[in-house]
């Protein structure tokens, strides 16, 4: 996600050329690299050759426990650290994240898939934003307020909630995890984090770091596991987990919550979207083709801000799908490591499987194929699907109220601004929406007109740790990053002092 690039701190930083200390085959319990209590372990691949990469610890309801109980532990000293001492190691841990950041580079496209220059922004917007929630732990102010009584004195200050339960996905390994760790550890809470299955050394290595950066033992646990649910349940049923902070699809977010609610949890929800890509006539065509590009086939469609439906209107309709035919035509795809590539593999054969079924359902329904439209297997085994193009899509297609998370571009074409707002709102979700046009009056119409947390006008990369991240509606609640990041990890108490 997007960033600027920090230099490291020198003095501190050392970046070795190696993987091996940064490629941990042991879950992170307690400040030590632990195996599940019953050996067990499974399977890493690598998505664009099939190979095991390494095995890890499969976790269970013991070993979640035992996490829980070292973030329990560890939480009254690490609450009660200066802030400034909890600033200086999370500025370290960004520092050691940017001086390693080949390896984990490596590490994370070996995992994953994507292009090495996407996995270096991702691990450089990660710094950054653990830098942020640094800056803001130092700015966690509270109020005083006029006394409503003789005598009194009146104060809110901002405190940590305790244990936070955090659940990440595979589609951003690293910057999933930074989002949530960074603000949560700043605000003086411990953290007992599950990463995805698909992705769990990228967790680890952020561990490593975060250890050598010298944060103190309990404060950050990585428990990795294939039993998600258990894990899951373990969180949530925990009364001493104060607060659970999910990103995923909008159907586990419903079950987590669902499973916070006896013991009253706070919690965060960063879920599915349906992004609404809108071209209008007046729009400059060049940009809004390299936007689309850029927000469509990134991470090879498999992010939650990816454009999902593009909307585009009569007049530009014929001239905008030659043009983003062509530039879809040029994408390079092959294995993340390979100079030059711009798309790499799904994550595994269930993703090639809902790509295929939804394109079959949207030429069923009358699009036609212009561009790609198969699984190829000419980069070798892995999960490579060919970049691809259909039109006209319309609103009875699968793909325009479900999350592709493939790189299949289905363009909608419409009439009228008024009914592209409809159109465009006509989903469950509201995470992203994006729109080009070159109409000041029109730029703010439309953009008041989407129900989204988050609108790009003429600009397809919305991310930043500056900025408020967030959905509405089946989206999700709570933002990661921007002034607000502390937030959502910490709780306001108000103090009433008498007899002054
Ligand atoms: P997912 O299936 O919901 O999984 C997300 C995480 O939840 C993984 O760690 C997964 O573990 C775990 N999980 C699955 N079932 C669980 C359960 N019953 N209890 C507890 N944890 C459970 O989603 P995904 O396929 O990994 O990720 C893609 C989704 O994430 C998309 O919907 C995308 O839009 C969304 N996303 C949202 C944002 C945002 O900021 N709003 C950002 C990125 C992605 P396993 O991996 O072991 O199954």
């Amino acid at each position: 996600m997007a960033t600027t690039k920090k230099k490291p701190a020198k003095a501190e930083t050392h970046a070795q050329n190696d993987n091996a200390h940064l490629l941990k085959n042991r879950a992170y319990i307690n400040g030590a690299w632990v195996s599940a209590k019953n050996k067990k372990t499974f399977d890493v691949t690598n998505p664009a050759t099939q190979e095991k990469i390494a095995s890890v610890p499969d976790c269970n309801a013991a070993d979640t426990k035992a996490a829980i109980d070292a973030a329990f532990t560890a939480f009254p000293a690490w609450r009660k650290t200066l802030v400034k001492d909890r600033a200086n190691i999370l500025r370290k841990w960004a520092a050691l994240i940017e001086a390693n950041i080949d390896v984990l580079a490596n590490i994370l496209t070996t995992e994953q898939g994507k292009p090495l220059a996407e996995s270096k922004v991702e691990i450089s917007g990660g710094a950054a934003m653990i830098e942020w929630a640094a800056e803001e732990a130092r700015r966690m102010y509270g109020d005083t307020i006029p006394a409503f009584k003789d005598g009194a004195r009146v104060i809110t200050t901002r405190e940590p909630i305790g244990v936070v339960g955090a659940i990440t996905p595979w589609n951003f390994p690293h910057s999933m995890i930074t989002r949530k760790v960074g603000p949560a550890i700043a605000a003086g809470n411990t953290v007992v984090l599950k990463p995805a299955e698909a992705t769990p050394l990228s967790a680890l290595a952020l561990a490593a770091l975060a250890h050598q950066a010298g944060l103190p033992k309990g404060v950050l646990n990585i428990v990795t596991s294939a039993q998600a649910k258990v894990v899951g349940a373990t969180l949530t049923g925990d009364d001493r987990v104060r607060k659970i902070s999910f990103t995923g699809s909008t159907e586990v977010g419903r079950l987590l919550v669902a499973q916070s609610a006896p013991t009253l949890k706070k919690v965060s929800m960063e879920l599915g979207g349906n992004a609404p890509f809108i071209v209008f006539d007046d729009a400059d065509l060049e940009k809004a083709v390299a936007g689309a590009i850029a927000s469509k086939f990134r991470n090879a469609g498999q992010t939650c801000i990816c454009a999902n439906r593009l909307y585009v209107q009569k007049g530009i309709y014929t001239e905008f799908l030659k043009s983003f035919q062509k530039s879809i035509e040029k994408l390079k795809l092959g294995t993340g490591q390979e100079k030059g590539v711009q798309i790499g593999p799904l994550i595994n054969h269930d993703a090639i499987d809902k790509v295929t079924a939804l394109l079959k359902d949207a030429t069923g329904k009358g699009a036609k194929v212009l561009t790609g439209g198969h699984k190829t297997d000419d980069y070798g085994l892995g999960w490579f699907f060919e970049p691809t193009l259909i039109a006209p899509a319309n609103q009875k297609m699968r793909l325009a109220r479900e999350e592709i998370f493939g790189p299949v571009a289905a363009i909608f074409p419409f009439k009228t601004e008024e009914e592209v707002i409809k159109r465009a709102n006509d989903t469950e979700f509201g995470l992203a929406a994006y729109f080009y046009t070159k109409d000041l009056g029109r730029a703010f119409r439309v953009a008041e007109g989407l129900e989204y947390g988050m609108v790009g006008v003429n600009e397809p990369v919305v991310s930043s740790e500056s900025i408020p991240f967030g959905g509405v509606k089946q989206s999700g609640y709570g933002r990661e990053g921007g002034p607000q990041s502390l937030e959502d990890y910490s709780l306001l108490k108000y103090t009433l002092l008498g007899g002054i």
